[in-house]
């Protein structure tokens, strides 16, 4: 069978761009793996438009049965390969699975870096996402007001207190732990200074917590940093591997694809972009967002070929 489209990631962005195509009777399949964050989120999340205070799981839950319920395909697989041209791309998927579409939309996401804990970052999934271990400031940042909160810096120490500097705004109880050797520029410092915010350097021996609240970082020196919340500053990486093998630019970011324009076109006719895999913030409407443009845009592109 030949889908007028193919989405590859279920997310938020993959899943509003599913509503919408199968919404207009387009032959349209999600094929997802089912690793992006909202499958891992325990915490509710506040800021969804229509959704409040509503699980990760939930929000993942309610936007697949919306697609399927309109006509759309949703399979559990990991996509292996993204090759061919407009009219007949071919996707490849880990369980052997061969599908054709049409059109493509890739809406794939990104991952962030955990810090390491005495060499590994596994430690850190018992917390991240569960309660008061925090990744991202523009989702989660109204989570600590007033709250005795340190910021976990795993590359750029300015990255790091430029992270606490905004967080600032939220509680005047901040600490920041630097775990890697990269140093604070002078302006970084004074400001940190200006706050009263302190910084450590030391590295993760473990964690301490219960039930996906962390309690305490326990260093390699032997000591122990207790505390309310904890805030990670942290490089993203995109999944931006099936972006680059259709030969879709990359951003200036170097870990997001480019779109030609704010609609998720990209600059190989036929493939468009949607969410995290763009290069903005990461959050549940904007994803939503991107993938129902890129969804119209793919609707009406189709619809001048039919017409033609
Ligand atoms: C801890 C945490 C808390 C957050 N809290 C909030 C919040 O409070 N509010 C908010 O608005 N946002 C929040 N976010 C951000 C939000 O989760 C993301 O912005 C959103 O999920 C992005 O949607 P997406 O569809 O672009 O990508 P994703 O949700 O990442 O979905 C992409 C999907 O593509 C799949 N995929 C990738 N590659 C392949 C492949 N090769 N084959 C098959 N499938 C593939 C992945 O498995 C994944 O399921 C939070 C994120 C994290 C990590």
């Amino acid at each position: 069978m030949l889908y007028d489209t193919i989405i590859i990631g279920g997310g938020p962005a993959g899943l509003s761009a599913a509503i919408h195509l199968a919404w207009h009777n387009r032959a349209a399949l999600v094929i997802d793996r089912k690793t992006g964050p909202l499958f891992f989120t325990l915490e509710k999340l506040y800021n969804v438009p229509g959704m409040p205070a509503t699980k990760g799981i939930q929000i993942q839950k309610q936007l697949k049965e919306q697609a399927v319920e309109l006509g759309a395909e949703v399979v559990k697989d990991n996509v292996t390969s993204a090759t061919g041209t407009e009219g007949n791309f071919s996707i490849t998927c880990e369980s052997g699975k061969v599908w054709s579409a049409k059109t493509l939309l890739l809406a794939t996401g990104m991952a962030r870096y955990h810090p390491t804990v005495d060499g590994d970052y596994k430690p850190c999934f018992a917390y991240a996402g569960k309660g008061n271990m925090f990744y991202c400031p523009d989702c989660e940042a109204p989570e600590i007001k007033d709250k005795d909160t340190i910021v976990i810096g795993t590359a750029s120490a300015n990255g790091a207190a430029g992270m606490a500097l905004g967080l600032s705004r939220y509680t005047d109880r901040l600490r920041i732990l630097l775990t890697s050797d990269s140093e604070l520029s002078d302006d970084r410092r004074e400001k940190l200074t200006a706050k009263n915010i302190q910084t450590i350097r030391g590295q993760l021996q473990a964690l301490h917590g219960k039930k996906g609240i962390l309690s305490e970082l326990a260093l390699t020196d032997g000591s122990v940093l207790q505390a309310e919340a904890f805030f990670v500053s942290s490089p993203v990486r995109g999944r931006t591997d099936l972006a680059q093998q259709l030969g879709v630019e990359m951003a200036a970011t170097g870990n997001h694809a480019q779109p030609q324009s704010q609609r998720g076109d990209t600059n190989v006719p036929g493939v468009w972009i949607a969410g995290d895999l763009r290069p903005m913030t990461q959050q549940v409407s904007v994803a939503m967002g991107t993938g129902n443009i890129a969804a119209i845009m793919i609707d009406q592109h189709l619809r001048k070929q039919d017409i033609a």
